[in-house]
Parts: structure tokens; sequence; C-alpha cells
């Protein structure tokens, strides 16, 4: 049986991560080769034990590496496309690590380097990111690539919980991605922004902890009644990566259980 990503080389960054670590082990199952990167080592390390528990070597057809990048030093995203030259060029780039950092808040809390430290990652990390992945898909002359970059539901609907510098950046990945879908579509290279609702992931839950009260601030607006899960994001992921999304460019991918449609939500 043929994978839906058999033969095609992808990069994800955040790959230690809820998101990242799920879709690494689906692009796998799916026949791709994966360069997992993410900024922690540690945990990059362990992201890639447990994929080789999951899906050992012998049941894949492709390989699976890691690299340690800081998606916000332009250096080192090149270094990790350029890595994949000696694989045949990159085909899929899921533009995925951001961070989320308890300091930010509304205008007035959030302080101004957390403000750019929250752009540098979650945009400028983005933009380094698409960037060098249309060098590398030139560079090997790939008529058909995606590029994934992954954005938030908060850029999409206002939040009387604010994260200012996390919604703001968000609301740049929207824009960027649709810019450069718009910019490469007859290069054939497709440009979608997932969007996910907030998700049972570190990202998130390391900040809520035990606070219930929080919790269910947050909870109580899903007509499903729960927050997602990393794997429910890692499958749409699959198909935008996939030849299946061919005509599928320049979207705000929502994968939120409904969250921004719902208006009153079931008892
Ligand atoms: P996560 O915290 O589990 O994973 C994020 C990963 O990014 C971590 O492994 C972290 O080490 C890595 N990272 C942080 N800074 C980095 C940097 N400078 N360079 C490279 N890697 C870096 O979070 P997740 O839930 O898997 O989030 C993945 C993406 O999804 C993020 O962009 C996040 O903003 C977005 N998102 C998450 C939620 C949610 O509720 N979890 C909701 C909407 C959007």
């Amino acid at each position: 049986m043929v994978g839906r990503l058999e033969g095609k080389n992808a990069i994800v960054t955040g790959a230690a991560g809820g998101i990242g670590l799920e879709t690494t082990i689906l692009m796998l199952r799916e026949g791709a080769s994966v360069l997992m990167t993410d900024i922690n080592e540690t945990t990059l390390t362990s992201a890639l034990e447990k994929v080789n528990k999951i899906i050992p070597s012998t049941s894949r057809t492709g390989k699976v590496e890691t690299k340690a990048v800081d998606v916000s030093q332009e250096s080192q995203i090149e270094a990790a496309i350029a890595h994949l030259d000696s694989w045949g060029g990159l085909d899929v780039i899921f533009n995925n690590a951001g961070i989320m950092h308890p300091k930010d808040g509304d205008a007035e809390e959030c302080p101004e380097d957390i403000w750019d430290r929250t752009m540098n990652i979650n945009v400028k990390g983005v933009w380094f990111g698409s960037k060098h992945a249309v060098r590398a898909f030139r560079r090997h002359g790939k008529k058909r690539a995606s590029v994934i970059n992954t954005a938030s539901m908060v850029a999409l609907v206002g939040a009387a919980t604010p994260q200012l510098a996390y919604t703001a950046s968000k609301g740049a990945v929207l824009a960027m991605t649709r810019e450069l879908a718009i910019v490469h579509a007859r290069e054939g290279f497709r440009f979608n922004s997932l969007c996910p609702a907030p998700l049972n992931t570190p990202l998130l839950q390391d900040w809520l902890g035990d606070d219930k009260e929080k919790r269910f601030r947050r909870e109580v607006h899903f007509p499903s009644g729960r927050f997602g899960e990393a794997i429910e994001q890692a499958h749409a992921v699959i198909f935008l990566a996939s030849d299946e999304s061919s005509f599928v460019n320049a979207t705000d991918f929502v994968v939120d259980g409904g969250l921004t449609k719902a208006y009153v939500t079931p008892e």
C-alpha cells in the first residue's frame, strides 16, 4: 500500500511538542521522510525515542532525523532546510513552533520584551521557514510543494482572556501565509494556515494547571464540551501536506470542533 506522503521529504518545527510530534508520527506512517526540529534538544531526543517505539524503522519507508533549531534564527532554519538537499530536496514544511508566554496579557500587561520574543518566534520563525522553503523548492525544481503554517483560532475571533502578543502574532501568520500562497501559486507551491482551537498539549495545559475556573472559562465555549487533541490537528496537517489537497490554497484551515461558529453551546 502506498502512503499518502510516499517519497516526500518534510520538516516539522516544534517537533518535540504536542502537535509536532503527532504530525511526525503520521507523516512517517504515510511514507514521508521527516527532519524533526525543535529548540529543546532534550525533549527532541525523547520525542525521537517515542517515534522509534511507535513506528520502528522496519515498518516505515522513510527516514527520520533530528536537528536542534531555533526558528527565530534564520541561519539555523536555513541549515535545516539545506540538510534535506541530500535527501532530494524539501517537499513539505510544517512551520509549527510557537510560544504563548505566561507574562503575555492585555495591552497594559504585556511587557515589551515578551512582545518581541513572541513575534520573533511565532512570526519571524514562520517567515524564515517559508522563505527558505521557497528557495529549496526552486533549487530542486519542485512542481508541487506544501507549506503549512500554524496560526490559531484566536487570530479569527476575539477573546476576553487576552494574550495580545500571541493573538497579534497569529494574525500575522494568517496574513503572511495568504499572501505567500497567492505569490507562489503558479509555481505549484501551496501555503495554508492551520487554526487550532485550545488543545490538550503542554503549551496550554501547563499554563492552565489546576485552575478550574480558568479552564471552565474556556471549555464552556466548545460545542463538544472538550479541548481538542494534538492528533486531531495532525490529521489535518497530513491532508494539507499531501497531494489530496492540491486545490486547497491560502486557506485559514480551522480545526476547532465548531468553536468559532458557535453562539450558545449545549448544556
Ligand atoms: P507545545 O508547547 O507542545 O509545542 C511547541 C514546541 O515548539 C515545543 O516543543 C517547543 O520546544 C518548540 N519551540 C518553542 N520555541 C521554539 C523556537 N524558538 N524554535 C523552535 N522550536 C521552538 O505546543 P503545541 O500545542 O504543540 O503548539 C504547536 C503550535 O500550535 C504553536 O504554534 C501554537 O501556538 C499553536 N497552537 C496551539 C494551541 C494549543 O492550545 N495548544 C492552540 C492554537 C494554536
